[in-house]
Order: C-alpha cells, then structure tokens, then sequence
C-alpha cells in the first residue's frame, strides 16, 4: 500500500504496513518463521552490520513479520517508526532506556496499571533509575516533581484500572517546557480512541496484549515514536545525541534524524535487551487490529450502557467510568478520546471487600482474570489481585481500594451482562435491586 494519510482509520487497521508478500503473492501477510537471513554478500552483510543499509540480519532484531504489525502500529497512531516487544512491560524498559542511566529519574502519574507501578517504583531502582509520583492533574505538582535529572514523563491516556482520562496536552506542554519527552501508555484507549500524538506526546507505549491483539491469546508490546523530538537540543540524551562505541561512534540522531529512537530500539535496545516479539505473537496481533475499531465501538457502546445500569443501582456505592455524565473527567474524555472513555471502569459496592469476592466467585459469564481488553468480558478484584503488592494508599490512588472490582466490558450482548452482574450482585449482597 503506499503512503497515505488520505486512507481512513478503518482501511488503515487492515492495509498499512501489508503488501503482497513478494515472494509467493500471499495476501495475508505470511508468519516468516525464521530465525535467521540469507546475505546476498559480504558486503552486504557489512553494510547491514554497519547500519548503512536496513534489512534483515537475525529476528532478535528485525522480522518480516513483525515489521508489518511495527509500520501498521506507527501508521495508526501517527508516529515515524514503532519497536515491537515482547510484552507491554518489555515496551515500558525499551522506552525509558535510551533516556535513562543511572542517578536519572522518571516523573510518572500515581493513576497506573498495577505491574507498572510496581515496575516503576520497584524493579527500575535496580538499573539506578528511579520513579517520582505524582498526581497529574496537579500541574503545578508534575512542575516540581522534574528536577535536572528527570528524562521523561510518563502516564496513560485512560488510566487503568478505570474511570481516569489524562489532560494530555496539558501534562505534554509541561514536559516540552522542561526540554522533556512525554510517553503515553495508551493501552486501554488504543489509536482508534486516542491519539497521544496528536496531544503533544513523544513516544506511545501500548501493551498489544490487550485490545489491540483482543482475544487473550499472545502477550507483546510496542513503542510508537512521534520522531517530534530533538534529541540534540540538550545533553541530556546522550544514547541518541553522542557517538555510540558500538557502532563505531555513529551519532544515532545525527544519523537518523526522527527514525533516531526507533532505530535505536532495534540496533541497541532489541540487540541487547532482547525483548523481541516473536512473529507468532505479531500474527495474532494483526489479525485482531483487523478489527480495531470495530471491537471498540462495541466495547464503548456495551461499556457506556452497562456503567449506567450499575449507577442507578442500590447495591453499587460508585461506579467510575469517565463516560458517564457523572463522572469528574466526562469533559476531558471528550476531548482526548472523543469516540468514547474506553470500557475499562471500576465499580465500588457499599459490601466492601466480602462483597468484591462474592460477586467476582458469583458470575458466571464474566470471567476472574488478571487481563483486560478480551473479547469476553473480565473482573477483578484489584486489591487482592494486580495491586496487592501496593500500600493501601497507593491502591486508593490507583482507584483499586478493597470495595473496588475493575470491569473490563467485553463485546458480547450487553443485556446478557447486565443480567449477569445482576445475579452476581444478588448473591454478593443478599439483595434484590429495587424496581
Ligand atoms: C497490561 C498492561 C501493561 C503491561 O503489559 P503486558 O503485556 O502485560 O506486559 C501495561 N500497561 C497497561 C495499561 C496494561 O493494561
């Protein structure tokens, strides 16, 4: 296909980055099941070696197949170039890596996936990296938390577990002031809601595991460059400003100019992390994006319907869904995810933490799992589960406090659902809804 940004969303998840496979003419793109690539020559092998020429050296690296779900993913959220990893935490390590080194640190919102706090507050101290937390709607907060070793802000579109939309450009203009780059994990909105980019942000950070791959089969990861930023503009990035010994000095940004980052995560970040996604798991991921937008509209149309059956319900103290009238961030979410708030929210019940366990072991098509953005619809009980390695105050900031289950909305009938919730939550609080 060639270039257009003429092509709507719709053709874009099916067509960007796929042609023909030029070998046999198989129309969908083929799983190039390889490890390995035949050089035409030496010299060509030394070219590739030296980064002069692109093209495939060993799938630690690149992959035929993986390139196509790394194109379509930069195309569908408007970026220069995409790294495909082998899971969203991998995707998390490869973005801060080029930035980070040890004594830096990373300015993040309090409002994130549970593993991710944990990997920021914990597991990075390892690498000498550490994380500050802050509450992003406090502006002035995020201001005062970078100091002059910060190398990036980090945040969610639409916060998981649920209920929370970032003011993108707002958190965006802050870290532009600071010479900082924005990533923006924007799992749970994916493309066809929300474009970070569009907002100001510099990288994008997805876990493909969700919806984007949509039916719970593989784990992977991406990281979408805007290729906005400049590198050279301070010495605070070295790795992409400075000659890199590895490759006999070659200035990644001088180089590449905005495929910088990107090629950067492949030759240094992949070559040496190894935190590549294998093309089974990019196969399955295409697939599901084939269908984006059309799983989504679904997720949102099922999800808007639902929080409002759980809102006027006796038995529920609070549901938090940012598409819901109600709720503090409607406003926002219709300017940073204008087709819809997700289908992701968190629902408190006045049962408190018994309750949460009753209703979770109590549905029947709803199933208890550590996932989200499946097909079928999912539950948790946070604070037992994905947030129990945080303090309670961290899980009330993270909107996971004990009377709290998170509800990923699946696609399928909405009424079924309801019907669903609604013998789950009679059995959990030993009451009817009232009429
Ligand atoms: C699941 C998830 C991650 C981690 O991704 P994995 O693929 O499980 O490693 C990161 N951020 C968000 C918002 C997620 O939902």
């Amino acid at each position: 296909m060639s270039d257009g940004p003429t092509y709507g969303f719709e053709t874009l998840q099916i067509h960007a980055g796929a042609r023909p496979d030029p070998a046999t003419g198989a129309r969908q793109t083929p799983i190039y099941q390889t490890t390995a690539y035949v050089f035409r020559d030496a010299e060509h092998a030394a070219a590739l070696f030296n980064l002069q020429e692109v093209g495939y050296i060993y799938s630690r690296l690149t992959n035929p197949t993986v390139a196509v779900l790394q194109e379509r993913l930069a195309t569908l959220e408007g970026g220069v170039g995409a790294v495909c990893c082998s899971s969203g935490h991998a995707a998390q390590i490869m973005a801060l890596f080029p930035l980070m080194g040890p004594g830096r640190n990373v300015v993040v919102s309090t409002r994130l996936y549970g593993g991710t706090v944990t990997q920021m507050s914990q597991t990075i101290r390892r690498f000498g990296w550490s994380a500050k937390f802050v509450d992003f709607d406090d502006l002035d907060a995020l201001k005062a938390a970078i100091d002059d070793d910060t190398r990036a802000v980090f945040c969610e579109s639409i916060a998981n577990p649920g209920g929370y939309v970032t003011d993108l450009s707002a958190v965006a203009a802050v870290a532009d002031a600071a010479g900082l780059p924005l990533i923006v994990d924007n799992t749970s909105a994916t493309p066809f809601l929300c474009r970070p980019i569009e907002h100001g942000a510099t990288l994008v950070v997805h876990s493909t595991t969700k919806y984007l791959t949509g039916n719970g089969t593989v784990t992977g990861g991406c990281i979408i460059d805007s290729g906005r930023f400049d590198w050279s503009a301070s010495d605070k990035f070295p790795s992409l400003s400075a000659p890199e010994p590895a490759y006999h000095g070659l200035k990644f940004h001088e180089t590449f100019g905005n495929l910088a980052f990107t090629f950067h995560g492949i030759a240094v970040g992949l070559r040496d992390l190894g935190m590549t996604m294998n093309p089974q798991a990019a196969h399955y991921t295409l697939m599901g994006i084939e269908t984006l937008s059309l799983r989504m509209e679904r997720h949102v149309q099922n999800a808007e319907k639902i929080a409002a059956w759980l809102e006027a319900d006796d038995r529920i103290e609070a549901v938090t869904y940012a598409g819901l009238p109600s709720s503090p961030y409607h406003a926002r979410a219709k300017q940073v995810c204008p087709k819809g708030a997700g289908a992701l929210f968190t629902v408190a019940l006045k049962g408190g933490y018994d309750a949460c366990v009753r209703m979770v072991d109590n549905l029947e098509l709803f199933s208890h799992v550590a996932n989200l953005g499946d097909a079928r619809s999912l539950i948790i009980h946070s604070a037992s589960t994905t947030h129990r390695q945080l303090t309670p105050e961290q899980q009330v900031a993270a909107g996971a406090a004990p009377n709290v289950v998170r509800l990923s909305i699946g696609i399928e009938d909405a009424d079924d659902l309801i019907r669903d919730l609604d013998q789950a939550l009679a059995k959990a609080t030993g009451t009817i809804r009232a009429a």
